[in-house]
């Protein structure tokens, strides 16, 4: 059988260059190679912040078709710490300037950003044209416009992408899926979300600086709000009114504080959501036309908790969402599985967050919004 390079691998299975009966051979490869680190895909994180360092890089050791092949850090101290715990070879190591140099780098398949949003654009970017499959962190970036940068760097590369949106690939939120499309409380009338927490870090991190961050709580927790919204009516929504509270102007300078905004969607159903980064918030309750069910927590990393009107609870044994959610990837990737969050999802979820924003600057004038099935993945 020939042999294929972890690189090409990753390459041929995604341009369909292999036909069904080649792509059969690849999936026996893969069976026979069960357990075998040598074929499974190479990952590169981009920054070695707080996500990194306590979900990613432990996600990547569980992860069963892809784990940590290189890091990019610009903390020389972090190097051989990194470099030791995850037995990662120098060659694999780089940093923001000579980050390019990973085109040349067989090791490396997919390169995931982890950095602060407003860099986002820029190294998904290189990392396309650097031919590498591209996991951008949410929000996806910080404009609409750099998010269609993303996407179609990532389309004339011909590599995939993918937004780091690891409840897409969490079992509650299939099950939330599962009982609005097959109707099992009824039809959604109401769907209520919050997702929030409340900041009392350092002043001075870059969640509170607009020009690092793009926006406060509603790029930061807002988008889960927006995506449960969205998931929990099972479509997209036809338009937005918001509004923004702000009670702790002194520290809240330059991002939004607490926001509300509320959806109407074709199907007649509306929608209300709260993010906030000065109040606790981590639920999703839908209301249906036969009873309701309600997760909470709803975003956290787990364990997540569900309940329903008929009195069962909705339990899934504990799994790292960042490991799933890197797995689908890979397989996606390696077998042309489906994307649960491609671009068009975090390029709609921000065609919305600049909606609630013209709505906010507009005294809560409501936006419409016309996304038709732009990111619904079923
Ligand atoms: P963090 O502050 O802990 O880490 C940011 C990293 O970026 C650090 O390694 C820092 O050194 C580096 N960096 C490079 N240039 C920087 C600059 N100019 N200013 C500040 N830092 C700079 O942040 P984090 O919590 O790891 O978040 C990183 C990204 O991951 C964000 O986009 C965030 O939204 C996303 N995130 C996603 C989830 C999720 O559940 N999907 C959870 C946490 C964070």
């Amino acid at each position: 059988m020939k042999h294929y390079t972890r690189r090409n691998f990753g390459k041929l299975a995604t341009t369909g260059f292999f036909g069904a009966a080649v792509f059969g051979s690849v999936q026996l490869a893969m069976g026979l190679n069960k357990g075998n680190e040598t074929k499974k895909l190479g990952v590169a994180l981009v920054g070695l912040g707080s996500y990194s360092t306590y979900q990613l890089a432990p996600a990547l050791v569980q992860t069963e078709y892809c784990y940590l092949a290189g890091i990019v850090t610009g903390t020389k101290e972090k190097e051989a710490a990194w470099a030791n715990k995850y037995n990662i070879p120098k060659k694999n190591i780089y940093n923001y300037e000579n980050f390019d140099a990973i085109a040349n780098n067989d090791d490396i398949d997919i390169v995931y950003v982890v950095l602060p949003n407003s860099m986002h654009a820029d190294f998904s970017i290189r990392a396309a044209k650097a031919g590498k499959h591209v996991i951008c962190e949410k929000p996806m970036a910080v404009s609409v416009e750099e998010c269609d940068a993303i996407m179609a760097a990532c389309k004339k590369a011909d590599v995939k992408l993918s937004v780091g949106y690891r409840m897409q690939s969490d079992p509650y939120t299939q099950e939330v899926k599962k009982y609005v499309r097959e109707k099992t409380f009824g039809d959604v009338h109401f769907v209520s979300s919050d997702a929030a927490y409340i900041s009392r870090g350092n002043p001075d991190q870059w969640r509170l600086k607009k020009k690092l961050s793009g926006g406060g709580a509603l790029l930061n927790m807002g988008v889960y709000a927006i995506q449960t919204s969205i998931y929990g009516v099972g479509e997209n929504p036809t338009s937005v009114s918001a509004q923004e509270f702000s009670t702790r102007p002194e520290y809240f300078k330059d991002t939004d504080e607490t926001i509300t905004a509320q959806f109407t969607f074709n199907n007649g159903a509306v929608a209300h959501m709260m993010t906030s980064h000065n109040a606790n918030g981590n639920r999703l309750k839908v209301h249906c036309s036969n009873g309701w069910f309600e997760l909470d927590p709803a975003h956290n990393y787990g364990p997540i908790n569900g309940r329903t009107s008929k009195g069962n609870t909705i339990s899934f044994p504990y799994q790292s969402q960042q490991a799933l959610q890197m797995d689908d990837f890979a397989r996606h990737i390696l077998l042309g599985t489906k994307n649960v969050a491609p671009g068009e999802m975090g390029k709609r979820d921000m065609i919305i967050a600049e909606a609630i924003y013209a709505s906010i600057v507009n005294g809560g004038k409501t936006q419409p919004l016309n996304l038709g099935t732009m990111g619904i993945v079923s």
